[in-house]
Formats: structure tokens, sequence, C-alpha cells
């Protein structure tokens, strides 16, 4: 193994450091953050820490059998209070962007809580953590959760395979997304050795849609629009819809991923308004376009060819300051040849 890089020395000293942590992730948060916060507490407890895991939101259905072996406490005021009292650090997984991290980033301002960062978000690069483990080529945050444990000396045992499993196939799309890489599939290999059941596991984050998300996905998907010479996909979602189906925000994952598979098309854009005036904007790329400086210059962020931004606008607002940038990014790619 190579030696373990300055940032990640710093982390190491940090745990050290630390009795009783707190770890916390983005606010709707994925298998990424859910599975990288569970290894991590689970790992943390075998080195004789205290661990507890306090997230902004609620854990969705797909994701509740990671809470199998630790409770994952959502934000309540009283009792965050308490845990903030309680707790000599606190560790942020998978988002260096502060306040996306909800409802938690006030109390970090009244609790003078020493903070380390573990992401793979380029767009924040910098971290608000005193130890930030930032490292944009890393797949998922559990790949970086995953080298950590590795570098500690301590055995991965099934548990922690398990959650890092969870977050490997989730934000590489099983594999088949531009993240993944030599590294993501020995990482892998590795944790199956562990004894976990991929199949089993697959079907157990794949196996929570309903008849009414279904429905919708058919609605927006059925009126989706080809914009650019067949090479940028919109879909939109109305207020009305969300409504209709008894849906929330968190539904849509999983929706823009789907019209990638359209020949030819460069990159997705999802206008998602979950409430008048609230529109969640979510981009893929299908690999030329870099559409995270996008989201970034509008106060969100994300990844090269995965970003997002929640913009106070319409769906018709949305568009008007999304689609002339993707033109631009798509009027810059005609001097090369379509693949
Ligand atoms: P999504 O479209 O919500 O699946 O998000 C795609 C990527 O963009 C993820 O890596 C998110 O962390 C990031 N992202 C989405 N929304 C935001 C936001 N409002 N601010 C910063 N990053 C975001
Ligand atoms: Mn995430
Ligand atoms: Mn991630």
């Amino acid at each position: 193994m190579t030696m373990p890089s300055p940032e990640r020395r710093a982390f190491h000293e940090f745990v050290a450091r630390h009795r009783r942590i707190l770890l916390t992730t983005h606010v709707n948060p994925d298998g990424d953050g859910l599975g990288s916060e569970v290894a991590m507490a689970l790992w943390l407890r075998a080195l004789g820490r205290q661990a507890r895991i306090l997230n902004d939101s609620t854990v969705p259905a797909a994701f509740t059998f990671l809470a199998r072996h630790l409770p994952i406490e959502t934000f309540e005021e009283a009792a965050a209070e308490a845990a903030f009292d309680a707790t000599d650090a606190l560790i942020v997984l998978d988002v260096s962007n502060r306040q996306r991290i909800g409802r938690l980033a006030p109390l970090l301002d009244r609790h003078l809580v020493p903070v380390a960062v573990v992401d793979h978000h380029a767009s924040h690069a910098s971290g608000f953590g005193q130890v930030n483990v930032i490292e944009p080529e890393a797949s998922a945050t559990g790949e970086i959760v995953y080298g950590l444990i590795r570098e500690s000396g301590q055995e991965l045992d099934a548990d922690m395979a398990e959650a890092l499993y969870v977050a490997l196939i989730m934000d590489t799309g099983s594999f088949r997304f531009s993240n993944t890489d030599s590294h993501a599939h020995r990482m892998a290999a590795d944790l199956l050795t562990h004894g976990l059941d991929p199949q089993r596991l697959h079907a157990q984050v794949h196996s929570h849609a309903s008849a009414a998300r279904l429905r919708f996905f058919g609605e927006v998907l059925a009126a989706l629009e080809l914009l650019e010479d067949d090479r940028i996909v919109v879909l939109e979602a109305a207020p009305e819809q969300f409504q209709r189906h008894g849906l929330v925000g968190a539904d849509t994952d999983g929706l823009v991923d789907m019209p990638r598979n359209i020949v030819g098309v460069e990159a997705v854009v999802l206008f998602s308004e979950v409430e008048p005036g609230r529109v969640k904007v979510s981009m893929r790329s299908t690999g030329r376009l870099v559409v995270d400086r996008l989201a970034a210059a509008l106060g969100g962020g994300g990844h090269a060819h995965a970003a997002g931004v929640s913009l106070r606008a319409t769906r018709a607002e949305a568009r008007a300051r999304i689609l002339p940038e993707l033109h631009r990014l798509v009027v810059a790619l005609a001097s090369e040849p379509r693949p």
C-alpha cells in the first residue's frame, strides 16, 4: 500500500485525539453518504471510540437496512443540541459544502466542535473542516473511507464491507458511470471476499419503487424534450404531478439517469419543481460535457458528469438560467467529432 497522504495522516490523528465522535452527511442522503457513515461508525467503534450518526433528513426506505447495526438519527432540535453538547468532534461525509449539512450547520456556529471532512466533490475542494480529506478522483466517498480503514490496520468486517459496497454501487450506478475505474472494481472484489451477497444487496436497494413513482416517471419521461440537435434531453416535473402521485423531491432519484441511453445524447437536465417556486435542477453528462461548474456558478455543485442546484425559481425561470449555458457548452463541443 502507498503511504497515506498528509491529509489522511491528519485524519488518523484527528480520530486518535477524539473519543466521542458524531457523524453526518448531506441533506437528502444517498447510498454513498449513508454507507460511508455506517462503515465509518462501525470502524470507529472497533477502535474503541463512541460513534453516533445524526443527519438532517430521514433515511430513504431503500437504505433503512443499513441502520440495523446502529441508529441513524434524524434532526430534531433538542436532541441535536444535546448530541453536539455530548461530542468531542464531528466527521462530515460525502459533502464539503457547509450549507448542505442542513439544519446541523447553524449548530456548528454555536458549538466549537472540531470538524473533519471526508468527501469526493471537487466544487468546494478546500473543505470547511480542520482536517479535509477531499479526493475528487475517488468514485465514492465510500472508497476513501475504505482506504482510511485499511490504512488504520483495522480488519474490515462483513458489516463494514456491506455498507461500503452500497456506497460504491450507488455512486457508480453499479459500475456504469464514468467515475468507475480499476480502483472501484478492486475495492468491490475485496469487499466480496468478506462474505456479502451482491445479488441480495442490489435487490435490497433497488426494490423500493412504488407504482405511483413508476407512473410519475412514465408521465415525466413521456413528455421529454430533445434540444440542441437531439443532444440535450430536458425533463420537467410540476408541483401538481408530485401532489397527484403523493411523492416528494427524493422520489425523483434515478429519473434523470434514464434518458442518458438515448443515442447521441450529451446531457440530461431535470427541472423538478417540488413546490411552486422551488426547483431542484439535476444534470447528467454522458461523458463529454462538464456540468458541475454550471451548477456551482448558481450555488450548487457536484461532479463533472453529475451535478445539481436548488433554485428559488419557477421551472420557466430555471430553464432560462440553465439552458443558454448548456447551449454554450454544446456549441463548444461542436468542433469535436461526435463519437
Ligand atoms: P442529484 O442530481 O441530486 O442526484 O445530484 C448529483 C450530484 O450533484 C451529487 O453529487 C450531489 O452531491 C450534487 N448536488 C446536487 N444538488 C446540489 C446542491 N444543491 N448543491 C451542491 N451539490 C449538489
Ligand atoms: Mn452523495
Ligand atoms: Mn458521493
